[in-house]
């Protein structure tokens, strides 16, 4: 996309959500004068845009045109999973392989339901959210908890829950051979990058596997709305994924490093 990066965070209960709150959060995405599109993420959802929209145009994923963005971060993850497990096993098959879910929210359980559609063999933890599990588990899915999901003997754990799992404490206990899922700043800094590789374990970028819902909504902003593009672009997070992913076997660097280079050079040479 050619955008930037940045989050907008509100620091108050979620269970207090009002319009009155969300206006006050447009008026500040309006004061900086068109440098900064919002959209929904963790605890927030169309309705919330809706009200964001009351103070500031400046909001993309709105409930008219492109909507929530995460079924498309879940698709866009499904497919970095997919190409996290040709990198371990040669083929992008998903049948039988032993993936650990951490969170149930609106990109987990999506993701989720894809993965059982794939025939992975999936164990999920969660927080809240017991009707999801209760859905999961009837679609053939295992319950662990999130201290039992590091130490399990995974394929793939996929955090899509919030930030910073992975550190100090976690990355000793993993039991897994690749980690790909959609939360943000899974990795609590750098030096976890170099432990995870330390380990062996593939670890697949966080802002490249979950872009698929910036992609979506970032069309909002700059073209004309195009869901047969937008799932194009999307899709093609398999490649990048597997990409960084080789280029991190080849030569050592941490995937988080190149990823970083990655972004970089395309904003140098304009995307
Ligand atoms: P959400 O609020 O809908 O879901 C998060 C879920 O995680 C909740 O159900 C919560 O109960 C659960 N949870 C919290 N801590 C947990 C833990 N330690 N173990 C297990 N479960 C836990 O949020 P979401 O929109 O699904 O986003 C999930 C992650 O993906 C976030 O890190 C978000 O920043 C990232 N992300 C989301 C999008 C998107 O399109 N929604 C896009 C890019 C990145």
């Amino acid at each position: 996309m050619p955008l930037g990066g940045a989050k907008g965070v509100i620091i108050a209960d979620p269970s207090q959500k009002c319009e009155a709150l969300f206006e006050a959060y447009g008026e500040c995405v309006e004061s900086l004068g068109g440098r900064y599109f919002t959209a929904e993420d963790v605890n927030t959802t169309t309705q919330d845009m809706d009200w964001t929209m009351h103070k500031t145009k400046q909001v993309v994923g709105k409930a008219t045109v492109s909507g929530d963005p995460s079924p498309f971060t879940a698709i866009g993850t499904f497919d970095g999973i997919r190409a996290a497990a040709k990198m371990l096993n040669g083929t992008d098959d998903l049948h039988g392989v032993k993936i650990g879910l951490q969170g149930l929210g609106h990109v987990g359980f999506d993701l989720a339901k894809q993965l059982i559609a794939a025939d992975a063999d999936l164990t999920v933890s969660t927080h809240s959210n017991r009707k999801n599990m209760e859905a999961m588990l009837a679609l053939g899915a295992k319950e662990l908890t999130d201290e039992q999901l590091y130490k399990a003997e995974l394929d793939i754990l996929s955090p899509c829950a919030l930030g910073a799992t992975l550190n100090e404490k976690t990355i000793p206990e993993l039991r897994c051979r690749a980690v790909a899922g959609a939360a943000n700043n899974q990795l609590l800094n750098d030096e976890c990058g170099v432990m995870l590789k330390k380990r062996g374990i593939f670890y697949a970028p966080d802002f490249i596997i979950n872009g698929g819902g910036v992609i979506n909504a970032g069309q909002e902003a700059f073209t004309v709305y195009d869901k047969e593009n937008v799932l194009k672009q999307v899709h093609n997070i398999f490649n990048t994924v597997y990409n960084i992913l080789d280029e991190s076997k080849t030569t050592g660097e941490p995937e988080g490093v190149i990823a970083q280079r990655f972004a970089e050079n395309r904003i140098k040479n304009g995307l």
